[in-house]
């Protein structure tokens, strides 16, 4: 329990430490709440006062009155006291805009923050990291998780001045009824502990619910992503209930926050109602008495009523509080997250690179600790062609991904231009390696923008170049806006030998030196084809490239062949003589018809 409580107050800590690069703005508004509430204690002060003068006594109030030459007493105080309240309405109606703006400005601003971090930190981390978790989980972080602790940030302005209001008023009633402020504070540490309880209880059911939203946003990315599959079984129906089962069990999970929430207001009323009762009493025992007229009794009545509204608001802010710092720790647990990729803290210089790549006794294996790599020993030379070909899972895709680092090796190297991959910044070497993904991944933005994702610099020529090297300048004068196209979210509205040869342009635009190609599997129509081989044939040309090959016949002219079977390398050739040899390639190839 202290462990945990230790937990949250260090995730308050950081919390807070969003908010100290503003805290001359924070200052200036407390300055404002301070004058704002000094202003607003004045009135029951003022209102109890006048009260005593139509009892027939003399005040301070009378005699400043009288200074300020007004005469006839009750009825100058009476016609006074509107003006006076009005007036100080107006002011602290003035105060007030200025706090809140100023405060929202900085809860605002730390929000922007926090949530930059977040997607800074969350582009950054490993392919390991993003194999793990869940895109939708980690949307509900960004969205949901960021909104809670929004609320808080936005509540800055009422914490501020209710703990500001709460001690101005404090000091007042001091300086004037030390003993009746006294006896409203008695239930002030019952007050605190129903608090502290409570506020257990809403941080448990505040990382409860965020969970929950985190599964709603995993389950919506997921069924959004897989749409296709839910509609060709008609599984529709059955994923209604699945859903209704994760909002049914959000919504037990947001009811529990709301009975804590609910129960906090009650149980505030009745403290305060104890400590008002106990004023009250005394206080009229001290006005029969004498000790007290009853201005001043309706004066310090005026002055609790009105700084248990801060108190109220202090609590609730507190509640909200809690469920911040649940969904904090689910934030910082991402900023967190430490770098499974380190860079090298002195980097060697890898320059332009001529492209030569050397495993050396390379051996993988994923989170899960089986080894998918067994001691790979292979030397490719600058500007050779290199097929990998092998059955499924036979470890081709895990180990071109060993090259730009997306994985670090278990064991051995990689090197590339005889410098070890973890020994050079990650920058200057991926920024050398170019990826033909076997799903091309394109962007809901217009075909310009696309190709020049791979060199944002690049001049429009070199963007139309780049497409027609990749066969794709025709089609894309074809389409409405030419070049300015929209082509939807990740291209669907481009046919799939389209937006490979938009990725093929794209790669051409970057001219890597080393060239990824994840052969695509989806068969196209034989012109498709064609315009594809041609265009990867351009592509290929004066760079190191790997071809992971699924179709065998696209490995026919490939300087040589790779093949590989359950994590090792089996063979190398070329096509010819592996096939003369008959083994494990000679077979692939006769199942797929190849001679
Ligand atoms: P394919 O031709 O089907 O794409 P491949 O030869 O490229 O297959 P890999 O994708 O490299 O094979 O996979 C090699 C092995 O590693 C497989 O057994 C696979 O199950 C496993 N594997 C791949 N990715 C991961 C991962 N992220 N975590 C754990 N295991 C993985």
């Amino acid at each position: 329990m202290i462990k945990a409580q230790k937990k949250e107050k260090g995730i308050a800590r950081r919390l807070f430490r969003f908010l100290t690069p503003q805290w001359k703005v924070i200052l200036l508004a407390t300055i404002v709440s301070a004058v704002a509430s000094g202003l607003e204690a004045s009135i029951p002060v003022v209102v109890g006062m006048v009260i005593d003068i139509l009892g027939g006594k003399e005040n301070i109030m009378t005699e400043i009155l009288n200074h300020l030459g007004f005469g006839e007493m009750p009825s100058s105080a009476v016609n006074i006291l509107p003006i006076y309240i009005l007036t100080l309405i107006a002011i602290v109606g003035l105060l007030s805009y200025t706090r809140t703006y100023l405060l929202s400005m900085v809860g605002e601003k730390t929000v922007v923050v926090i949530r930059e971090r977040l997607f800074r930190r969350l582009i950054r981390l490993s392919l390991s990291y993003h194999n793990r978790i869940k895109k939708g989980d980690f949307i509900s972080r960004v969205l949901s998780d960021v909104s809670t602790v929004q609320d808080t940030a936005n509540s800055l302005k009422d914490i501020i001045h209710s703990a500001v209001m709460v001690i101005v008023i404090l000091i007042v009633m001091f300086s004037r009824y030390w003993f009746l402020t006294i006896l409203t504070i008695v239930t002030f540490p019952i007050l605190v502990s129903i608090i502290n309880r409570l506020s257990e209880r809403m941080r448990t059911a505040g990382r409860n619910l965020q969970v929950k939203l985190g599964e709603i946003g995993a389950y919506l990315s997921e069924i959004l992503s897989g749409i296709r599959i839910v509609k060709s079984f008609t599984r529709e129906t059955y994923e209604d209930s699945r859903f209704k089962k994760i909002n049914i069990s959000t919504f037990r999970a947001r009811m529990k926050t709301v009975k804590v929430e609910a129960l906090l207001r009650p149980l505030m009323e009745l403290c305060s109602g104890l400590g008002m009762v106990l004023v009250f009493w005394f206080g009229c025992r001290s006005v029969m008495s004498g000790d007290m007229t009853t201005g001043m009794l309706m004066e310090f009545i005026g002055l609790v009523m009105l700084m248990y509204q801060p108190i109220r608001s202090l609590g609730r802010v507190n509640t909200m509080l809690q469920r911040t710092i649940a969904a904090s720790e689910r934030i910082f647990e991402v900023i967190d997250e430490p770098e499974e990729i380190i860079e090298p803290e002195i980097p060697e210089r890898l320059g332009k690179i001529k492209g030569r790549v050397e495993f050396r006794n390379v051996s993988f294996a994923y989170d899960n600790g089986r080894k998918v790599l067994h001691n790979i020993n292979i030397e490719i030379e600058p500007y050779e062609s290199v097929a990998l070909v092998g059955p499924s899972g036979a470890g081709k895709s895990t180990l071109v991904n060993l090259i730009p680092r997306f994985y670090d090796v278990s064991d051995g190297s990689v090197l590339v231009d005889g410098i070890d991959v973890r020994n050079v910044s990650l920058n200057e070497l991926r920024r050398q390696i170019g990826i033909v993904p076997q799903e091309m991944i394109l962007y809901g933005m217009t075909v310009k923008e696309n190709i020049l994702y791979g060199r944002l610099n690049a001049t429009m020529d070199e963007v139309i170049e780049s497409a027609k090297a990749a066969n794709a300048h025709e089609f894309i004068m074809k389409m409405p806006q030419q070049y300015d196209t929209q082509i939807g979210e990740g291209g669907v509205l481009l046919s799939g030998g389209e937006r490979q040869r938009l990725s093929i342009a794209r790669a051409i635009l970057s001219n890597p030196c080393i060239l990824i190609l994840d052969e695509a599997t989806s068969s196209l129509d034989v012109e498709s084809e064609a315009l594809i081989k041609e265009a990867l044939s351009r592509l290929i040309k004066n760079r190191t490239t790997f071809i992971i090959a699924h179709r065998l016949s696209t490995v026919v002219n490939v300087d040589r062949i790779v093949v590989m079977d359950k994590g090792r390398i089996v063979d190398i050739g070329t096509h010819n003589s592996l096939l003369r040899k008959g083994g494990l390639y000679a077979r692939l190839c006769k199942a797929q018809l190849i001679s």
